[in-house]
């Protein structure tokens, strides 16, 4: 299983909390504050950001307005660029074997 579903890069370029504050515009504490509710990687106390995670921290701090999105006929903020959509749609659609008997318990006689 992909542990980084969001993860689609081909080669894997992090950035440092101030290499991704840079590319993003913000300060570094504003990454840091947050930084439980970002996709991040976290080696020991080193956290690094790939072109993907820094991609869904922008969408999730976009900010458009409703005439925006009239105008763009969106019904909302872009979706996330993952991978995850199809995981979950096939996940979801997995249903369980039906009529199988519990032989273990049945051997602990
Ligand atoms: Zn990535």
């Amino acid at each position: 299983m992909n542990a980084r579903p969001h993860c689609r890069c081909d080669t894997v370029r992090n950035y440092s909390y101030d290499e991704a504050a840079e590319k993003l515009r913000c300060k570094r504490r504003f990454l840091e504050d947050r930084i439980s509710d970002l996709p991040h990687q976290k080696r020991g106390e080193s956290v690094s950001f790939c072109e993907c995670e820094l991609a869904l921290i922008q969408i999730k701090t976009s900010r458009v307005p409703a005439w925006v999105l009239e105008l763009t006929d969106q019904p909302g903020p872009a979706p996330a660029p993952t991978g995850a959509t199809p995981a979950v749609t096939a996940l979801a659609s997995i249903r369980p074997s039906r009529g199988r008997k519990r032989s273990a318990v049945a051997a602990t006689g």
